[in-house]
């Protein structure tokens, strides 16, 4: 699948200190180190493609996005893959629903996607895999996955035994009724008669009348979801044997941890005998004026309704990191505002032709994000910042700091 086009990203011109990146790890609960690397492997989820990009997507992949910048400014390489679910239930759903073709529906929608990406600057992944063209991966997965005895049959359709993962649950931490519940409320079948564990996920969907399939060694139908990422990340970022896990960061929304990671997980542990990541890490989820945002409520906020209504997409981006990206928050037209007159601060200080020294505020931006991507903090710094050299703080350019805010935030400001 094509990516969306480049950004841009500058060469900081000026040599930052750059500590190694803290991380809160959803397996641990707590603060991850990550070790010094020349190259990291990061897998995040993508969407599927019935309804981009409300801010919740938008928060995720901006989330990422800061984690990538962080790593590459700090000189390493990072080989992001992300994948797009576009063959699945709910997109099928919505495409009935609207009496559009679903393939029609998936193609606009991942358009809008790319498009909604490029207008906030969110470096492309290296790989943008979709669900449909992975088939054969998948279907090698889940042949490796039956190899070991762990998959079977009900009816025509194929599940994963997640018994075989010995610590199936570790990631997500719940009791079996609460990963029942919803696995139940997240598109997983838990009370289905034929399954060995009311778990146990499906890995291959027979073909349905009047839905898609494709032949294969596993007969005609479609991948199952979650098999769909376990594949992906195992083929494209190249496992190193040398690791104890297959990758170095595995991410998306909260939502996600369960049933989707913690499955991926069972399932990569048993097909490579490896962890999946060293480290997972986790989105809060976005609510609108005190209400969580979802899509059954109907109040999802769209990245390209704001645009249109001519809102700054660097406005949008600030203020998604107005809030830690752990926590889950509200949106408002508050937090709209206030980002819209930070930007504005910040904005009257660049264009100032004497401006405070760039060095205390860039180191002090570093360390708040090398510490678990504390946006807040930063942000907070360079409004402090902004405001003193208005009250006539001298002795730097604001070049350096315009490059050091476009590379690390991706905050781009033409003056
Ligand atoms: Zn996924």
């Amino acid at each position: 699948m094509e990516s969306w086009q480049s950004i841009a990203v500058p060469k900081l011109d000026y040599a930052l200190s750059m500590p190694s990146l803290s991380l809160t790890d959803s397996k641990t609960g707590s603060k991850n180190q990550l070790a010094k690397k020349d190259l990291y492997r990061m897998y995040v989820c993508g969407i599927t493609p019935y309804d981009a990009t409300h801010l919740g997507h938008a928060a995720t992949y901006l989330t990422f996005d800061l984690l990538q910048r962080y790593l590459r400014a700090s000189g390493s390489e990072v080989n992001y893959v992300q994948n797009i679910t576009d063959i699945d239930d709910p997109l099928l759903e919505r495409a009935n629903r609207d009496g559009v073709d679903w393939q029609v529906l998936a193609h606009s929608q991942i358009d809008l996607f790319r498009s909604d990406m490029v207008a906030l600057r969110v470096i492309p992944p290296a790989h943008y895999i979709g669900a449909v063209e992975a088939i054969p991966l998948v279907v090698q997965a889940i042949q490796g996955l039956a190899s070991k005895g762990t998959t079977y049959l009900i009816e025509d359709d194929l599940y994963f035994a997640n018994g075989a993962c010995s610590d199936f649950g570790s990631l997500s931490h719940l009791s079996k009724k609460e990963m029942e519940i919803i696995f139940s409320q997240r598109g997983g079948d838990p009370t289905l008669i034929g399954k060995k564990d009311s778990l146990d996920c499906l890995v291959w969907m027979a073909q349905r009348p009047g839905e898609p399939g494709w032949d294969s060694e596993l007969g005609k139908g479609r991948p199952g979801w979650h098999i769909e990422c376990t594949a992906i990340a195992n083929q494209y970022l190249s496992p190193d044997s040398e690791n104890p896990e297959l990758i170095d960061i595995q991410g998306g929304g909260s939502d996600l941890i369960f049933p989707h990671h913690e499955m991926c997980r069972s399932q990569a542990t048993v097909l490579t005998g490896k962890e999946l990541a060293s480290t997972y890490v986790h989105a809060g989820m976005l609510g609108l004026d005190g209400e969580k945002m979802s899509k059954s409520k109907g109040n999802l906020v769209f990245v390209s309704t704001l645009l249109a209504e001519g809102v700054d997409p660097m406005v949008i981006r600030y203020a998604l990191m107005m809030e830690h990206y752990h926590r889950d928050r509200m949106w408002t037209n508050e937090v709209l505002l206030q980002a819209q007159n930070e930007i504005n601060n910040l904005r009257t200080a660049l264009s100032m032709q004497h401006v405070e020294s760039a060095e205390t505020v860039m180191s002090e931006v570093v360390s708040a994000l090398a510490n678990d991507l504390d946006t807040p903090s930063a942000l907070h710094a360079l409004q402090s910042w902004a405001t003193r050299s208005q009250k006539g703080s001298g002795g730097g350019d604001s070049i350096t700091l315009r490059n050091f805010l476009d590379a690390l935030l991706g905050l781009e400001f033409q003056l």
